[in-house]
């Protein structure tokens, strides 16, 4: 399946050249393997299927916030994790349905939460405070949303901390392990029959298997002490959120699904046995290796006797790449101008992005083979937030992107996905239509 995933981005990359889905006018576009997707969705379902367990697998809406993948994604039986109200915009336009739809946002605003609780989405409210405007809604209006309540079980830190929510000082959540949290955290379901979830979510990209299993184990745990305390199935439902890490290094694909849920099984049986739904939150995982981001090289020039490749994708596409390059490094493909990859002798060169500023390179001092003007590059593994994290830097704009679908022949089909920004919404979104400040 995965040398299959090189062969089909092989085939695609060639073909959008061929077809000038990349040129002149559009010299950066994003690109998905469709039949990539569909194949990640179907491993995680068996991963997760358990007999006499209901599950349910959203997709964090933020790692790809595009309709046509969230619509495909929900074709796969996937739902919508959204945080924020334009995420649960996105999730509807796709027609995911309320029922495999969760809310999550460590700020949501009343307005929100009454939106959410009106279409009868899942809510898993971060804080003692969220809660008490729940409880004001519900009095109100009563709503058939399950609610949640979001912990942090405090276990740790993974690779990179700013995707580390299970730390001791977290934003996220009832930080579980503080002074009278669990004693809280035990009154609350006593007083609310009606919170009947609970939610954890220990970390993106960096937080080994382990951590996450011991974050879920937290979670369980608590559950079941809540469930023996109210002396009933209180909690129905644990959503374990996402958060499996990507290997940025190679085609494989490792962990896998498989992998994860079979640690769970080992860890932690009771979530398994029936008394629980579950549901996930991936994000990363479901996406990253089945994107490439694909770009023209306009010059290709020297300094300091190093060469320097002068791309069209640098920190508006890849923004964490270049920003934090030591947390995110990607893989960078050479292309020839005809989009097959180049086979010269590796020569050590930075890969620069388009944007005004010394730091926006993709790739620094990398062995490649030599890149020309002409030539193009494409970085991969970045079918996950690399799409939905647009860096508006110079007034670059948002790139088109194209779904794929790659016949064993060599033919492909591409689809669009989102059209790219025009200068005219540029102008528009920047105050274009607006009257001129007026000097006071
Ligand atoms: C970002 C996020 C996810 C998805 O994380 P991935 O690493 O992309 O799988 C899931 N749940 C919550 C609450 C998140 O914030």
């Amino acid at each position: 399946m995965t040398d299959e995933l090189g062969i089909r981005r092989g085939h695609a990359l060639r073909a959008a050249v061929e077809r000038g889905l990349v040129d002149e006018h559009a010299p950066v576009v994003g690109l998905l393997d469709i039949t990539g997707i569909q194949q990640t969705a179907t491993a995680l379902h068996a991963a997760f299927a358990t007999p006499g367990v209901e599950v349910t697998h959203t997709f964090a809406v933020k790692a790809a916030s595009l309709v046509p993948v969230l619509a495909l994604l929900g074709e796969c039986g996937l739902g919508a994790e959204v945080a924020s109200p334009g995420e649960l915009a996105l999730a509807r336009a796709a027609g995911i349905p309320a029922e495999r739809t969760v809310l999550d946002s460590p700020a949501k605003t009343t307005a929100e939460l009454r939106e959410a609780l009106t279409l009868g989405i899942a809510v898993n409210a971060d804080n003692p405070q969220e809660l008490a405007r729940i409880d004001a809604l519900i009095a109100g209006a009563p709503s058939t949303s399950p609610v949640g309540l979001r912990v942090n079980p405090q276990i740790g830190a993974g690779s990179i901390g700013a995707m580390s929510t299970a730390t001791a000082t977290s934003k996220f959540g009832v930080a579980l392990r503080d002074p009278g949290a669990e004693e809280w955290v035990l009154r609350a379901y006593a007083q609310r029959p009606w919170l009947n979830r609970l939610h954890t979510h220990t970390g993106s990209q960096g937080v080994p298997l382990q951590l996450m299993a011991a974050g879920v184990r937290a979670a369980y745990d608590l559950a079941e002490r809540i469930n023996a305390a109210a002396g009933r199935r209180q909690i129905t439902v644990l959503d374990i959120g996402g958060g499996l890490p990507v290997d940025f290094a190679s085609d494989d694909v490792h962990p896998t699904f498989a992998d994860y849920a079979d640690l769970l099984r080992a860890e932690i049986p009771g979530l398994f046995d029936g008394r629980y739904g579950l549901v996930t939150e991936f994000g990363r995982s479901l996406l990253a290796k089945n994107g490439a981001v694909l770009a023209r090289v306009e010059y290709a020039k020297s300094a300091g006797g190093r060469p320097i490749a002068v791309t069209h994708a640098g920190a508006q596409v890849a923004t964490r790449t270049v920003f934090v390059p030591e947390a995110w490094p990607i893989r960078v493909l050479a292309l020839d101008a005809k989009g097959r990859e180049k086979d010269g002798e590796p020569v050590a060169q930075d890969v620069a992005g388009p944007c005004c500023f010394a730091g926006d390179l993709v790739a620094r001092d990398r062995a490649l083979p030599l890149l020309a003007a002409g030539d193009h590059v494409a970085l991969l593994d970045t079918g996950a937030y690399y799409f939905s994290n647009h860096f508006a830097y110079n007034s670059l704009p948002r790139p088109a992107v194209h779904g794929y679908t790659a016949h064993p022949d060599g033919s492909v089909d591409f689809a669009p996905v989102r059209a790219a920004q025009t200068e005219a919404e540029i102008v528009a979104e920047s105050g274009g239509g607006l009257p001129p400040l007026r000097r006071g």
